[in-house]
């Protein structure tokens, strides 16, 4: 049997459609939702996704900024754009494209955004707000994970779930997620030791290495939600995921491919966040 395919292209669309509709509400009471995306330099992936997320936009009636930088850019250059950002009342949602030139630190720059309008959830804040449940701005590729791994129809309480990654934007939060909904929860990494039999436990198993194959067919619990979150380059040259998607499918209950998975739904996700950062700015009744 062949498991069920999760679509990456379909779910998006929905959630897009219903963000758009969500803008058109906003646009009438007098706020039009915006995204500012600073980007340094010019890796070709960071460009892709860069015009992904304003095409996005677009399609759903959100103004998009894009601010590029010259990869020479400073630390100090970088957070005086920011914190200018930060102060433009008609900017919502704000997001600095990873990763930065090596000339800047990261976190430093994350931490500078106003958590209000932190829509990649990368502050500080709005990760601790994840850990301790309150309301926050969910991290674009687990939230979108966990709305694939929903469409299913199984219920994630009680389940196994083996997350593979503990990166601070996909395996570590994807793995929180998980365990806010009452999943029993195991985080793999490059250390652990019985990586096939963790992953053969597990019920739902999510991938986020960024290594071609690493989760072979015999690692798929008979009818698992899989769900893959790597992107890689075969060798044809072609995306690929993790996961050994054929061998997977024919034991998996249900899985995400790619491409036309997990990408999709993570820029999905940052068009609900920046309606969120938008209905913040609502004037209050
Ligand atoms: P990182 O490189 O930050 O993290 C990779 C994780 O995989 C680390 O925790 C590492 O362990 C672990 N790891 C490495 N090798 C192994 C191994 N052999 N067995 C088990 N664990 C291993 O990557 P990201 O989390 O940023 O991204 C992961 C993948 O997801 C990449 O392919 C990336 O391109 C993709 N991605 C996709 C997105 C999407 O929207 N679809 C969004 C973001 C990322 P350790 O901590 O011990 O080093």
């Amino acid at each position: 049997m062949s498991a069920s395919v999760i679509s990456g292209k379909v779910l998006a669309a929905q959630v897009k459609q219903e963000a758009a509709q969500r803008v058109k509400e906003l646009r009438a009471q007098g706020v039009t939702p915006c995204l500012a995306v600073i980007m340094v330099g010019d890796n070709p992936a960071s460009t892709a996704y860069v015009k992904g997320k304003a095409k996005d936009c677009e399609e759903c009636g959100i103004e998009s900024r894009v601010i590029h930088l010259p990869q020479q850019t400073t630390q100090e250059e970088l957070l005086d754009i920011v914190d200018e950002l930060a102060r433009d009342a008609a900017v919502h949602g704000l997001l600095v494209q990873l990763p930065l030139p090596a000339q800047i630190d990261d976190q430093a720059v994350i931490n500078a955004i106003p958590p209000e309008k932190d829509v990649d959830g990368f502050t500080a804040e709005n990760v601790g707000r994840m850990v301790i449940g309150e309301d926050c701005y969910l991290p674009c590729t687990p939230a979108g994970v966990m709305a694939m791994i929903h469409s299913t129809g199984i219920s994630v309480a009680g389940k196994q779930a083996v997350v593979v990654g503990r990166s601070n934007i996909v395996g570590k939060p994807a793995a929180l997620l998980l365990l806010r909904e009452h999943a029993t929860v195991t985080i793999c990494h490059s250390k652990t030791k019985n990586l096939a039999e963790l992953c053969r436990s597990a019920d739902i198993l999510v991938a986020a290495v960024g290594r071609k194959g690493v989760i072979t067919g015999d690692m798929v619990k008979p009818g698992a939600v899989v769900i893959d979150v790597g992107i890689n380059r075969g060798d044809d040259g072609k995306l690929c995921g993790d996961v050994d998607y054929a061998a997977a499918s024919a034991v998996a209950g249900a899985i995400t491919p790619v491409p036309g998975g997990v990408g999709l739904m993570t820029r999905a996700m940052l068009m609900v966040n920046t309606v969120k950062a938008a209905v913040r700015c609502l004037p209050k009744a």
